[in-house]
This record gives structure tokens, C-alpha cells and sequence, in this order.
């Protein structure tokens, strides 16, 4: 079943999202991971793609070992700095080939992507969106940035772009992650004022260490709330006490999330599933009127 379609049924979509691993070892701890998150009927799972171009074929293919292999619908990442056309074509083909039918639509961060190997046949998103559009066959989705993308000189620049996205094509947006709802919530505004129809799904992922925040607000630009950042240095070194005020914030990211009216949750897993069950479990513990996570005390639907 394609995303749009799952949104369009009104119900809260839940979604996690995974990378390609590198080594037999890590492929082994990310499937025991799918297995653990089987159970809580995820509507998709996403799995990333290096903008480097160097190596579409490993998300293709866990992908098609997902979709195929543990019965999970599944969007592939394609970023197209580092691809000319018709290596989009040929990624496109191989996902066809394993009956993958969902998309989501990146340019790619120029930093990860050699100078020699930017081929310049996509500059932006958009181009990949069109593209795949008249490739058809394809729900394609696009990434959006609550808090504007680091590129952008304005908010209102960025939604431009955005609404440039939603022009070509996309279907709905998944966030870039953010740990002060109110972000989201203007965003809403901003992108309806614009003219942006399309169902933005709300990116969240627990912060597990002292390091990783600040990677986050430098790399990504992301605000980290005053709580939050009291929450991670109070318990930096207590690996017991983050997880539980880490999950325990994310949690409350997610109920307000719900509350307000997001049509569900796209979890960053990092391909772990722990924090993600305690996350899900807290908001079924809430109410059972969010469908999925009542669904996940059913058990795997396969
Ligand atoms: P774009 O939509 O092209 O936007 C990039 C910048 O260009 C923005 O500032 C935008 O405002 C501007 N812009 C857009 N169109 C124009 C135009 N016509 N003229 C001038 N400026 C324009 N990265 C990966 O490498 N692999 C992944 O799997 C991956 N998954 C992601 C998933 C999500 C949900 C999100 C939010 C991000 C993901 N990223 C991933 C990161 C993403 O590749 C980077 O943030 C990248 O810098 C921008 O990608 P984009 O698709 O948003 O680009």
C-alpha cells in the first residue's frame, strides 16, 4: 500500500526509520531490531540513503529485504546530488523490481558529496520530485525543516522552496526532528498560509547522550529547549537515567504531537528499537484512541 493512501485513510500513521548498515554484525542487530518493531504494525518503515552516491544499491536492497522478507511497507531515501538522470532511472528500475513503490525525494547535504561527483543534472529536491513523477508508478514524499533549513536565509524563503516540493508533486512531508512542538505547530500555519496542502508527518527521536545534542544544534541547527538540555547534562554518564528522561521527554513530544492534531509519528530509531517500544508504549498506555499503538498490544498482524 502506498503512504499517501494510508494517510489519506485518516487513521495515525506510525513510522520508523532505519540506515543501511555496514558490517554482518550490524546487519544482524538492525534485523533482530525489524523483528522487535514487526510487532507494532508500523504503517512504513523508511530506510536512508548516503548522499554520497556511492551506494544506492545497499538501500535498494535492504529494502527489498524488509518489503519482501519481514512483510514491512517500506520507503526507500533516493537523494540525487551525486546521480546524473539516468542513475536515478537505474535506482528507480531496481526499486521497481522489488516491488517498492515509495519514495522519499532528497537532494542530499553538498558535504558529503566529492565536488568531482556532483553531476548537476539536480540541484534541489523538486527536480528529483518532477522526475520520479513522470517516471510514475511512485508515492513520492520530501523532508521539510520546522525550524528552516540551515541553507535558508528566511523561514519564508524555505516554504517557497517547500511549496516548490508540494508543486512537483509530494505527496506529504516528513520533518526534519525538533524537540519544542511549538516549531512544528507554526510550521503548520506557515506551510497552510502558503498554500501546502499535503499531510506533514512530524520527524521525533529521543537524545541519548551529551554529544549527540550538540552535534544536533550544530550540524542540523536544531533548538535544544533550556528542559531538555538541563534533562541530558543531568543525567550525561547515566546510561539507565537518559534512557528514562530521554524517552520520558520524547513521549511528551509525541502526546502533545497527537493531541494537536499530527497525523502520526515518524520515529528516528538509529536502528535500535528500545527507545521506539518505550515511546510507542507510553502513548498506548495514554489512549488507545491513537489506533496503532492499540494495534501493537495485538501483536505482529503478519
Ligand atoms: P531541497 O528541498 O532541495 O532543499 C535544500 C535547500 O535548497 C533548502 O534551503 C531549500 O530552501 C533550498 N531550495 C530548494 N529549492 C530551491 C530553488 N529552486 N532555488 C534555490 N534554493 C532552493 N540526507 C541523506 O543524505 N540521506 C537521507 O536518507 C536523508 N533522509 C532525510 C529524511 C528526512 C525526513 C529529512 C528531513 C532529511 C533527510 N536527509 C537525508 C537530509 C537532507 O538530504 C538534507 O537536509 C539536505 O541538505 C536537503 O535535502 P532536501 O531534500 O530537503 O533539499
Amino acid at each position: 500500500m502506498k503512504v499517501t493512501e494510508r494517510l489519506k485513510a485518516g487513521a495515525k500513521v506510525f513510522s520508523f526509520e532505519f540506515y543501511p548498515p555496514k558490517t554482518a554484525e550490524d546487519t544482524t542487530k538492525l534485523f533482530g531490531t525489524a523483528l522487535e518493531l514487526m510487532r507494532l504494525s508500523p504503517d512504513f518503515v523508511s530506510v536512508t540513503n548516503s548522499s554520497s552516491g556511492m551506494a544506492p544499491y545497499r538501500t535498494v536492497a535492504l529494502c527489498g529485504v524488509l518489503k519482501a522478507q519481514f512483510g514491512l511497507e517500506v520507503v526507500a531515501h533516493l537523494t540525487c546530488l551525486a546521480h546524473t538522470k539516468s542513475e536515478i532511472a537505474g535506482i528507480c528500475a531496481g526499486l521497481k523490481k522489488m516491488d517498492i513503490t515509495n519514495v522519499l525525494a532528497l537532494r542530499g547535504d553538498p558535504h558529503n558529496v566529492e565536488v568531482s561527483a556532483r553531476r548537476r543534472d539536480y540541484s534541489h529536491a523538486s527536480q528529483l520530485i518532477t522526475d520520479l513523477k513522470l517516471d510514475g508508478g511512485f508515492s513520492v514524499g520530501g523532508a521539510c525543516y520546522p525550524e528552516k533549513h540551515p541553507e535558508s536565509a528566511s523561514p519564508e524563503e524555505d516554504i517557497r522552496h517547500l511549496k516548490e516540493k508540494a508543486d512537483a508533486g509530494a505527496e506529504y512531508l516528513i520533518t526534519q526532528l525538533f524537540f519544542d512542538n511549538a516549531f512544528y505547530f507554526r510550521f503548520l500555519e506557515r506551510t497552510a498560509a502558503a498554500g501546502i496542502k499535503v499531510p506533514i508527518l512530524p520527524g521525533l527521536m529521543p537524545i541519548t547522550g551529551y554529544k549527540q545534542m550538540q552535534n544536533f544544534t550544530q550540524m542540523m541547527k536544531v533548538t535544544v529547549p533550556d528542559t531538555l538540555r538541563r534533562g541530558i547534562e543531568r543525567w550525561d554518564g547515566d546510561k539507565d537515567g537518559m534512557f528514562k528522561f530521554s524517552v520520558d521527554y520524547a513521549s511528551a513530544q509525541a502526546r502533545g504531537l497527537l493531541e494537536g492534531g499530527a497525523p502520526g509519528l515518524h520515529l528516528y530509531t538509529l536502528n535500535r528499537s528500545r527507545a521506539a517500544i518505550a515511546i510507542l508504549k507510553n502513548i498506548k498506555s495514554d489512549k488507545d484512541s491513537h489506533g496503532k499503538p492499540q494495534k501493537a498490544a495485538e501483536g505482529n498482524r503478519k
